[in-house]
């Protein structure tokens, strides 16, 4: 009996042990456990085999592309993906690359709750039962000035439980200048409708005046909420009002008989410390935004605050408190790890010089150009040095008048540039800097770039830029210069070149 293109083909497929005796294999070693190799690879070959009964295809995959498959696999299970990875993007608080490196101090207290047991819930003067909350909540009111704080999981989680406190089953009035989506799936509309608040917009999108509160006031207006368009900038004739003016309008509301009404600013960036570079890029303190009289302020911790990820909420103690016994606080509080971190960014702070030395993110946004001109020429001048241990022929352009040897196969020049704060913070400020770039004679950025991200344990992520590419020293970490040379220079090393 003939038997069918399927049937042949089904026939066909390789055994787990040929897969296992492919080439490649055997440096695998023992860092997966057989047996989920082993299913791994069962798994592979029924998809396959899948695929084929289904129709999906006549042609079965070849021997060796099935074991690439399974290999491919093997590989990424057996290495880490969430990694240590370098930022020569020159974006400060890069979201995608873990917003805020934290500072020395706070890595070390993180290490030491983690390691064992500790005082997340426990006093021991009254050597009882005590609050997560209490390790933090001093410092903050102390930088701030605000009377209680509560800290959660993120911002976005704080505007959600501020939202679901106060304003559910009851209207919130927001400016439609301010209706801000900060990526993907946190837009203030959406948040609004799920935390069954009615959203009552007022003003336009350019301009927003007392009035349009004003009017827009009923008998369930709960709360009026401002939102820092800390990720845009509105330029030209806008018009917006301030924490102050909206704690005034919900003051005269009350004193013509009128219900209680919140205010509550949603800022975003966080700013604690009083720096030329915020008061340059109109960046308002959180304590300047308290003292404007809001009821409420939130903001993130891993943004401008060079803190770990969390949602910080001060306040008016009667309405923090009401906060903390919310059931969203216990199914959004943080964790140890986490309370060590921010405790100890936090207790920076109380010495602003200290924290601008010792925090990374404010570090680098207050770094001179000057001092990033130095360090990019001395990346560069490592750099070329260790590619050329590698035998390729580099040209180090030492001015801008000076375009180098063109038979190079890469010239590293230091040239002018701009760095940005990122995460959404300062959009419209350029930080002058200099960085690496390096340019080559035949086009292989776009490779160099690849290896740099992919075949490095710890990779690198610079900025490619019209077939060249840049590394701005601003973001780089003590040490990573070093490895930004030794990652090139492996790259040619790996690839050479006639
Ligand atoms: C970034 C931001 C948020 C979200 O904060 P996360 O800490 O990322 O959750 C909310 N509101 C504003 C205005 C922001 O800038």
């Amino acid at each position: 009996m003939a038997s069918s293109p399927v049937q042949e083909a089904l026939r066909g497929l390789p055994s787990v042990n040929e897969i296992f005796e492919s080439p490649g294999f055997e440096l695998l070693g023992n860092s997966i456990p057989h047996e989920l190799a082993l299913k791994v690879v069962r798994d592979e070959i029924d998809v396959e085999r899948k695929r084929l009964v289904e129709g999906a295809s006549e042609e079965p995959a070849s021997h060796d592309g099935l074991a690439a498959r399974c290999l491919a696999r093997l590989r990424l299970m057996g290495s880490p993906s969430l990694k240590r990875s370098i930022n020569a993007a020159g974006v400060i608080i890069h979201t995608n690359l873990g917003r805020s490196a934290l500072a020395p101090a706070a890595i070390e207290a993180v290490n030491e709750v983690a390691r064992g047991y500790s005082t997340l819930e426990y006093d021991t003067q009254t050597m009882t039962r005590g609050s997560r909350h209490s390790h933090y909540e001093q410092l903050i009111c102390a930088i701030t000035g605000a009377e209680a704080a509560l800290a959660v999981n993120n911002n976005a989680a704080a505007v959600m439980m501020v939202l679901s406190e106060f304003a559910q089953g009851k209207e919130a009035i927001v400016s439609r200048g301010e209706e801000v989506e900060i990526g993907g799936s946190f837009r203030i509309p959406d948040i609004m409708a799920y935390s069954n608040a009615r959203m009552i917009e007022v003003g336009t999108t350019n301009k927003t005046h007392p009035e349009d509160y004003e009017r827009a006031i009923g008998p369930d207006t709960a709360l009026l909420l401002k939102v820092h368009t800390s990720n845009y900038r509105m330029i030209g004739f806008t018009e917006s009002v301030t924490s102050k003016q909206l704690r005034s309008i919900a003051r005269k509301h009350q004193e013509n008989g009128g219900q209680e009404i919140i205010t509550y600013e949603d800022l975003g960036s966080g700013v604690l410390a009083d720096l030329d570079v915020f008061r340059l890029a109109n960046e308002p303190t959180v304590a300047s935004v308290v003292a404007q009289g809001a009821d409420i302020v939130s903001f993130s911790g891993d943004k401008l605050l060079g803190g770990p990820q969390a949602g910080i909420i001060v306040g008016k103690k009667r309405f923090i408190d009401r906060l903390k016994k919310n059931p969203l606080a216990r199914a959004l509080r943080l964790d140890k790890m986490t309370l060590a971190a921010l405790e100890t960014t936090l207790r920076i702070y109380l010495d602003p010089e200290q924290a601008v030395r010792d925090i990374p993110t404010l570090a680098m946004l207050a770094a001179p150009a000057e001092e990033m001109k130095n360090r990019a020429e001395s990346l560069a001048s490592l750099t070329a040095k260790k590619i050329r241990q590698e035998e390729t022929k580099v040209s180090l352009i030492a001015s801008e008048s000076d375009s180098g040897d063109q038979s190079a196969r890469i010239r590293i020049s230091v040239i002018p540039e701009v760095s940005r704060a990122g995460g959404g913070a300062l959009p419209m400020f350029d930080i002058p800097t200099f960085c690496m770039k390096l340019s080559f004679a035949q086009e292989e950025a776009l490779d160099c770039d690849r290896f740099l991200n992919q075949s490095l344990a710890t990779p690198i992520v610079g900025r490619l830029n019209k077939g060249e590419l840049l590394f701005d020293p601003r973001t780089l970490l003590p040490g990573e210069e070093e490895e930004v040379a030794e990652g090139l220079a492996r790259y040619f090393r790996e690839t050479p070149k006639a």
